[in-house]
């Protein structure tokens, strides 16, 4: 059971009462006055009040193994909204539960009362001073964010998580976060200098740190602060407490403390301490989870930019245990970062297409490999330290193999290290790593030994897992296998937190180095620091919370550790009959669960890669992957939802905004990919309720543009019409903005048919199947043609295959059943043309990539095989000229010499499932040719989805975002290449700009000068 919400009929002190722990809101809500409490919030915030199922159902859960469902989630515009809330919270006893971007392990970001998300609204950088190096800011500010604007002043907020792209501020105050180069920096507590927080009684104060005589003052307040100061004041002042905290808390010498609320760290300062530093409560406040106060403004401490000479020196070991022992030996060097992954992490980044290349630096197959980088003022003494270092390990015996890595290496190292949790939900099978032990911190010196202990204590329980850890703080990230649906294994998970707390306990160690406490391992604190300890603990969350508002249930009073969890055990998730072949994920159900919270897909702009473009144009978490993967466990997983857990009104809302543009696919570190299961949700709602006129007519694109191109200019004069036109958009949803794509004309037709022959070169490099899916014959004929040309006078027999209607649009429209028929059609028509010999070349990433992933995915038996066949003889054009230019049969000498300075905007399915890389070298090809890639994520087009009037101004949004900016600023004479049909219709909507397919442009390379 768990305190929810108190009546307070009287607004006076009531009664508490318990709820049960799934606390049912429409249940709860049925007595009248708290419904008008609720509205009576509502009115009085500025931020929203969202009620709604949808929203509560997305912040039931963070990055943790719990779900509790709040009464309602609150996103506050300014402190005034925070101040009304605590008021509020104050009046009806109802708990306020801080949040930032909902990354905690340990569940600290979630409760049954109303979520504040801080980070929508309150996201400013209200002051930065360079000369005092300070910046104030809002809590809601991402730390990568803060940092880029910090860069001009050669400043930064040091402290660093690997979620820095998307954690904020406030969450790390909360968490008292640190990350890779903690040791130099140490964590988030160091780097406050003041903070802005509202009390319980609903008072504002500015907090900073005080002298003893600074202090005494104020402990003669009225109010929450003089009543902590007082407070805090007898409990240091008891006898024997100063030494039983000291003694009790973790080893001094552990640098990554951070367990239970600070108290042996005040204990240490004046007047406890007569020579420690002076009394701050901040320093309290970082890493008590939100449950003291909440924190309104923050003025951080900020950092000159390291040093310009770093490395990082990859030390391969064989076995684990090494890079425990090695641990100690490297600290002597001063090292920036010591970090270590284990061979299940490199083997699992294998598999994840965003972090396979940044393997790049592993050789063979080493048991771990230790990350050690080094900072110096000049190259000198960084080579110093960086053979003296590799001589000592190589004496001790330990290592096998020493790349140094510099430059961009090291941040696509550091990127594969920081991904490292992440890509632990690609394991296959129900058994998943999770979170329990997976933040202990000791002495390094005595990581070899703790470590053969808890290796010990895994075996006993007969545990696989996976490790990696900052070694150099003696922190260790280490997750057990266990599939939390079933009992047995929720018993482990029970049994093992409480024996890895003896462990620790055993070590003097910290339970959390720096994820904190949460509901997750506070159960277990009274074995590490004692129940004296403890006691105290509960007495500074009373002083300063004594009617228990702020996030309850955390580090101190906690529920027990297996209750609330995500998988509700015993029950096992629905099971759901699917076009597309789930079977190497376990089931729908467990793809689905592969998503653990961890919030790439929050990423901000700017930030690399496309996923997930919904989400960066709106800040909506009901528009990330992440808010589509909770809703849809939700109804996986629930006992109460099983019925069509793919129908519900939630989940259609989710998928709304989705543009399947795949990016999630290959960035989302565990492997999510929304894009398939958005086609499973579609066709379930096909079944269930009809298709839609509109969905129907885009699915029936390719036929009624063949239709259509009978006589093309009565068809385009009807799209193009003012009335005819407009009439047309309004019946099938279109946006009046977006015109309809034009028809070839007879000509082009004709054309594009007499394209197709033998090479228009005396060279012989070989013969092709050229795809004439519906973009290619309908849309694109003068590229497809030019694309043919450029083939045949590089030395290509270029045959058509037949007109092919790729099933695109089908699947688009969720379709998938129809999908599946088409692709076996297709499969059979194309089955006896294509060989090694005669690859399948097509121009347009959407049509062409179905035969490479959708294809094998949908279709069953030898089709499939026959598919996955032909998919794996697929290739786009600017693949086949990359290919071609490594077996030397084109080169720059075909080409122009000309200038040209190109601008590239990669298709999201070429990115997600190729790459733009082959584009890239093959428009480069020219001798003068410069080609840029912009950073454009997604274009916004998503398809027909731009197309839609409900997805327009979306589509524009995300195309501001970044593409539309470095078209519009480039000069006229730079040319603007995509290989995506919808890519270069948007880049034409958004920007007036008319932008190239690469064949077009390659193809006036060739008759230049
Ligand atoms: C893949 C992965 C890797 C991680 N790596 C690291 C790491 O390297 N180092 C590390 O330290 N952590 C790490 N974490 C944990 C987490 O990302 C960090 O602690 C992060 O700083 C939390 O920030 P957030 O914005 O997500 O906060 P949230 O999770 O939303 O909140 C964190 C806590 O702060 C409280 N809080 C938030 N805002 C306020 C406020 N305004 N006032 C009072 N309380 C507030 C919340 O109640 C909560 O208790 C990792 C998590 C994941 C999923
Ligand atoms: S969808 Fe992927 S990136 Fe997003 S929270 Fe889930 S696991 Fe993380
Ligand atoms: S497919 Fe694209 S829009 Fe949809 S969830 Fe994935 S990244 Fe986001």
């Amino acid at each position: 059971m768990i305190m929810g919400f108190k009546p307070c009929l009287s607004h006076g002190k009531a009664a508490e009462v318990e709820f049960p722990v799934e606390l049912d809101y429409h249940a709860f809500m049925t007595s009248g006055y708290r419904e008008v409490e609720l509205d009576a919030l509502e009115h009085s915030l500025e931020g929203e009040l969202l009620r709604d199922r949808a929203h509560r159902i997305l912040y039931a859960t963070d990055a943790s193994v719990y779900r509790q469902m709040p009464l309602a989630v609150a996103r506050p515009r300014h402190e005034g909204d925070l101040i009304r809330l605590v008021e509020w919270a104050g009046k009806t006893g109802c708990s306020l539960v801080p949040r930032g971007a909902g990354t905690s392990l340990a569940g600290q970001a979630i409760g049954p009362g109303v979520v504040v998300d801080i980070s929508r609204w309150m996201d400013g950088i209200l002051e930065v001073d360079p000369a005092g190096r300070r910046a104030r800011v809002q809590p809601g500010v991402i730390r990568d964010r803060l940092n880029r604007d910090l860069k001009e002043t050669g400043l930064f907020f040091a402290p660093e998580t690997s979620t820095t792209d998307r954690c904020t501020i406030g969450g790390m105050v909360g968490n008292n976060a640190c990350g890779l180069h903690s040791l130099r920096y140490g964590s988030t507590r160091e780097h406050v200098s003041r903070l802005r927080v509202i009390l319980a009684d609903g008072s504002v104060e500015w907090w900073a740190p005080k002298s003893p005589g600074e202090i005494e003052p104020d402990t003669e307040k009225s109010g929450t602060t003089g009543r902590v100061l007082r407070g805090l004041d007898a409990l240091l002042n008891e006898p024997g407490a100063r030494r039983e905290i000291l003694d009790g808390f973790p080893h001094p010498e552990i640098p990554r403390r951070n367990s239970g609320y600070a108290l042996d760290i005040m204990a240490e300062s004046r007047p406890y301490n007569p020579t420690g530093g002076d009394f701050n409560l901040c320093r309290l406040l970082c890493g008590s989870e939100g449950t003291l106060a909440l924190v309104t403004e923050i003025e951080l401490c900020l950092e000159p930019l390291p040093p310009r000479y770093r490395a990082l020196m990859a030390v391969h070991l064989t076995r684990r245990q090494e890079a425990y022992l090695a641990a100690g030996l490297v600290l002597e060097w001063n090292p920036d970062a010591v970090e270590m992954m284990d061979h299940h992490i490199l083997a699992l980044a294998g598999k994840s297409p965003e972090q396979r290349e940044n393997r790049f630096f592993v050789k063979g197959d080493p048991g771990a490999v230790l990350l050690v980088e080094f900072a110096r003022g000049d190259e000198d003494a960084l080579i110093h330290d960086c053979e003296g270092l590799e001589s000592d390990l190589r004496g001790a015996g330990l290592g096998t193999y020493f790349p140094l890595l510099r430059g961009d290496d090291m941040n696509r190292a550091w990127a594969l290290r920081r991904a490292g949790l992440g890509v632990l939900s690609r394991t296959p099978g129900a058994k998943r790593p999770v979170s329990v032990i997976e933040d202990s911190a000791v002495r390094v010196r005595d990581l070899p030994r703790f470590m053969s202990a808890v290796e010990d204590r895994l075996a006993h329980f007969g545990l696989e897992y996976v490790v990696h850890a900052h070694v150099g703080s003696g922190e260790l990230h280490l997750r057990p296998m266990l599939d939390l649906h079933e009992k047995s294994d929720v018993a482990l998970f029970r049994e093992l937190g409480e024996e890895m707390a003896r462990l620790v306990a055993e070590f003097r160690g910290s339970l959390s180095g720096e994820h904190g406490d949460g509901r997750l391992r506070a159960p277990w604190l009274p074995l590490v620091l004692g129940e004296a300890n403890m006691r105290r603990l509960e007495r500074i969350k009373d002083m300063f919370d004594p009617e228990g508002i702020f996030n309850p249930g955390k580090i101190v009073r906690v529920p027990p550790v297996d209750s609330d969890l995500r998988t509700c055990p015993g029950i096992s998730p629905a099971t759901v009959q699917t076009i597309a072949d789930f079977t190497a994920e376990g089931g729908l159900a467990t793809a689905v669960e592969r998503c653990n919270g961890s919030a790439e897909c929050r990423r901000i702009k700017g930030s690399p890669g496309t996923m997930c473009p919904s989400y960066r144009a709106t800040r909506e978490e009901l528009h990330s992957t992440r808010g589509r993967a909770n809703m849809l466990r939700e109804f996986l997983v629930r006992p109460d939802a099983a019925i069509h857990p793919l129908d519900h009104p939630e989940v259609s809302l989710v998928m709304e905004y989705c543009l399947a543009c795949k990016a999630c696919r290959a960035e989302c570190p565990s492997g999510v990919d929304m894009a398939r299961l958005k086609g499973e949700v579609l066709q379930r709602r096909i079944d269930h309720h009809g298709a839609t006129l509109s969905a129907r007519a885009v699915a029936a694109y390719p036929v009624l543009a063949q239709i259509g191109m009978l006589w093309p200019s009565l068809a385009n004069t009807i799209l193009a019409g003012r009335l005819t036109g407009g009439w047309l958009r309004k019946i099938l949803d279109f946006a009046s903005q977006r015109p309809f794509p034009r028809l070839p004309s007879w000509r082009e037709q004709v054309g594009l048919r007499r394209a197709f022959g033998p090479p228009m070169n005396p060279r012989r490099n070989g013969e092709l199947l050229f795809l004439m899916d519906e973009f290619s014959f309908a849309q694109d004929a003068v590229v497809a043609r030019a694309a043919i040309i450029l083939l045949r006078r590089l030395g290509y027999t270029v045959k058509p295959s037949p007109r092919i209607r790729s099933g695109r649009t089908l699947i688009s429209r969720g379709f998938l059943r129809r999908a599946r028929t088409r692709a076996a059609v297709n499969v059979g028509r194309l089955s006896g043309r294509v060989s090694d010999a005669i690859p399948l070349v097509g121009i347009e990433p959407s049509t062409l990539l179905t035969f490479r992933d959708e294809y094998p995915d949908i279709l069953r038996g030898s089709l499939r095989e026959e598919a996955a066949r032909i998919g794996s003889l697929s290739m786009l054009l600017e693949e086949f000229l990359a290919r071609a230019m490594d077996r030397g049969e084109i080169d720059s000498r075909d080409f122009s010499n000309r200038y040209l300075h190109i601008l590239y905007h990669g298709h999201c399915h070429q990115k997600a499932l190729s790459s733009t890389e082959p584009a890239l070298r093959c428009l480069g090809l020219p001798a003068n040719y410069v080609v840029e890639e912009i950073e454009s994520g997604c274009c916004g087009m998503g398809g027909v989805f731009g197309y839609e009037r409900a997805h327009y101004d979306l589509s524009m949004r995300i195309g501001e975002e970044f593409l539309f900016k470095a078209v519009r600023s480039a000069p006229e004479s730079t040319v603007i290449v995509s290989g995506g049909t919808g890519c270069r219709q948007q880049i034409l909507d958004g920007t007036g700009r008319r932008a190239r397919h690469p064949a077009e442009v390659l193809l006036e390379a060739l008759d230049g000068p």
